[in-house]
């Protein structure tokens, strides 16, 4: 069995080299039983349109452009994996929300602005360290694009189809959320105060808090009318997911207007795992040749070379905020191994040549006894503040954070104000995938960095 539909249409075969990935390994492809179906597929969303546009993705660049400046803040969130039956019109207002709650939050801490990129519209993919599912002997479920997680798990091409029209109707409804009132300052404000209020580290957040509502009734006081301000009222929300499914990927990635330059229409800005980064291999090929905005994990194994040599590959010619490295080196390990890379990187490509980003999920995953994996808050936070540490001790810009959190209030991490425990996780444990920061999780997570912000800024502007 093979994932590839044309062997034939290799290097050179296609303008750009778009299809060179094709001659490349490709790791983490399904095994389709039934090319002929994968064909069918793949000529089905070769036509249809795409989910995004190039202009859009030009702009993310150049709002990115920003953050590796150090002018601004990148904030990625949203489920670790997306299911379709999850994609609801409630699920997905309770994600933005959730975002834009953190980006108030984030704002004043930072004095800067944030970018907010949802891992949303597209997050259908998942790779998995496994073929075969440990506790069912099942085949390793692969995200909703592929195959089902409560079903068969044989892989089934129609799924890409489910996939490109549940991504398209959740970026359609982010777009409408973005201008709706949705984003409104003050309301979005309201719901924090709710939060400070009901928490049981509440207090915790107070100041903070009181400090925003303070400079909003400053804004009032000098006659600002909020609620009629366009930047007070919409804001700006982009998609990213991670691009694994190549045939996917291949499929909606087409040339824009002027013809000179081709991009993933499958979202904003698309990135390239831990499991698939091979310098070699057919993912980096593939998004080394697409002009938007792209990220790439960084896994504590990830040496200095490697760094720089991927940095390169995907972006050789130093496009201010094509790259986003987003490092996930685990609490324990990130103050030791992050700083060689980002000294690396920076000496040999210039400062703020690429934009550091902070996964503080991946690297901190563990296992209860009682069978659930899990992620404490604290070593969440632990990561996160090495992080912070590493770029004030290097002078580099803390770029971003990239957190799976949900709106709901589930029960995957561990700790938080609530001090959830291994014992609570069974009461509302609904991820298809990793375990997710919940509402008020990510809420506190905003809370602690937007201080770590306010610090970093205190020394910078000393
Ligand atoms: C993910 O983002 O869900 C993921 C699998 O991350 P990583 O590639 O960093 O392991
Ligand atoms: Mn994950």
């Amino acid at each position: 069995m093979t994932h590839l539909l044309d062997p034939t249409a290799g290097a050179g075969s296609s303008r750009d080299g778009l299809d060179a990935w094709r001659d490349l390994p490709a790791v983490q492809q399904p095994s389709y039983p039934d090319l002929a179906v994968l064909k069918d597929v793949i000529g089905t969303l070769t036509t249809v349109p795409p989910i995004v546009q190039p202009h859009e993705c030009d702009i993310l660049r150049t709002r990115l452009a920003a953050v590796a400046r150090g002018e601004a803040f990148l904030l990625q969130g949203g489920d670790c994996a997306e299911t379709f039956d999850a994609n609801t019109a409630e699920g997905i207002r309770g994600k933005v929300r959730t975002l834009l709650q953190m980006a108030v939050v984030l704002t004043y801490g930072a004095s800067l602005p944030v970018v907010k990129v949802g891992r949303m519209a597209g997050q259908y993919a998942k790779p998995r360290s496994s073929d075969v599912e440990g506790s069912t002997g099942l085949p390793s479920y692969r995200g909703d694009a592929v195959n089902e997680l409560h079903g068969n798990r044989t892989p089934d091409p129609q799924r890409l189809i489910r996939a490109y029209a549940n991504s398209a109707a959740a970026l359609n409804f982010m777009r409408a959320m973005a201008t709706d009132g949705s984003a409104d300052l003050e309301k979005v404000h309201d719901w924090n105060t709710a939060f400070v209020a009901s928490s049981p580290l509440g207090h915790r957040y107070e100041e903070l808090a009181q400090d925003i509502e303070r400079a909003l009734a400053f804004m009032r006081a000098c006659g600002l009318d909020l609620s009629s301000m366009p930047a007070t009222q919409g804001v700006e929300l982009y998609s990213s997911h991670e691009a694994l499914l190549l045939e996917y990927e291949r499929a909606l990635t087409r040339y824009d207007e002027s013809g000179e330059r081709a991009f993933a229409l499958s979202g904003h800005l698309v990135w390239v795992g831990e499991r698939t980064r091979d310098l070699d291999g057919a993912h980096i090929d593939l998004l080394s040749r697409v002009a938007n905005p792209i990220g790439v994990k960084l896994g504590p194994t990830t040496t200095p070379e490697v760094a720089l040599a991927l940095a390169e590959k995907l972006d050789p010619l130093r496009v201010p905020g094509r790259l986003t490295m987003i490092t996930r080196m685990g609490a324990g390990r990130v103050r030791e191994v992050l700083p060689p890379i980002v000294r690396h990187v920076e000496a040999a490509r210039g400062k703020g040549s690429v934009i550091w980003c902070c996964d503080p999920m991946h690297g901190n995953t563990t296992e209860t006894a009682n069978g659930y994996k899990t992620r404490h808050f604290d070593d969440v936070m632990s990561e996160v503040r090495g992080f912070f540490e590493v770029h004030a001790s290097l002078g580099t810009h803390p770029g971003g954070v990239h957190v799976e959190l949900t709106g709901d209030e589930v029960t995957e991490c561990t700790g938080g104000a609530y001090e959830l425990t291994a014992e609570d996780l069974a009461g509302r444990y609904e991820t298809a995938c990793d375990p997710r920061l919940n509402n008020g999780q990510s809420l506190e997570l905003a809370f602690l960095v937007a201080e770590m912000l306010q610090a970093a800024r205190a020394t910078t502007s000393r």
